[in-house]
């Protein structure tokens, strides 16, 4: 037996959401036609209004429905000190931490030259742009304590200091070849405090 078009589209879509494989993707077609057409109603709904009003804050690069999102629009924040991150999601584990109170700047990933991802593509040069002639004085590279994330910290660190910018890098209590996104936000407060400079 085979699903009729309008079904199988609903389970192939399903399926483009990461982590929900074929059978999972059936079931949650199956269950929202069965039991919850409210449900997907609403669903189809909030995807249609997130996809079309979330973009990206021109300044930090983090998903925003605004041209300048509330963290670069606080003027309570310190502009001296800028986060540098891999993520969108990175941004919210370090906000969730609540102990930063400094500005961000969001890469697109990390360095990754066998995947054609070079500087330009990752967003260092929009970085650079960012902080110079900027009030920042401290960059905290808080990319992943994965290798790719290391290296790319390192490029980074050599761009930045001949500007005359002090550099520091998370890692106390990071995990090694952790991700930023699911460590605690105590191990996360932590690991902001304890940076230690790039040498
Ligand atoms: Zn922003």
């Amino acid at each position: 037996m085979s699903f009729s078009p309008l079904i199988r589209q609903l389970i192939d879509a399903l399926r483009g959401l990461p982590g929900v494989g074929p059978k999972t993707a059936q079931r949650m077609a199956l269950n929202l036609l069965e039991r919850d057409r409210e449900a997907g109603r609403h669903l189809a709904h909030a995807l249609e209004s997130a996809m079309e009003g979330v973009g990206y804050c021109r300044r930090c690069r983090t998903l925003s429905e605004t041209e300048i999102c509330d963290m670069c629009d606080d003027p309570r924040r310190d502009d001296g000190l800028l986060c540098v991150l891999q993520s969108p999601a990175d941004v919210w584990a370090v906000e969730m931490a609540g102990s930063f109170r400094g500005r961000y700047f969001v890469l697109k990933g990390h360095l990754s030259p066998i995947d054609g991802l070079g500087p330009e593509e990752i967003g260092i040069p929009a970085l650079l742009e960012r902080v110079e002639g900027s009030a920042v004085a401290e960059v905290i590279l808080a990319t992943n304590p994965t290798v790719e994330g290391e290296a790319t910290a390192h490029y980074i660190a050599g761009l930045l200091k001949p500007l005359g910018i002090k550099v520091s890098r998370i890692a106390h209590g990071v995990p090694l070849g952790g991700e930023l996104e699911f460590i605690d936000g105590g191990t996360l407060a932590h690991a902001l405090a304890g940076r230690t400079a790039i040498g």
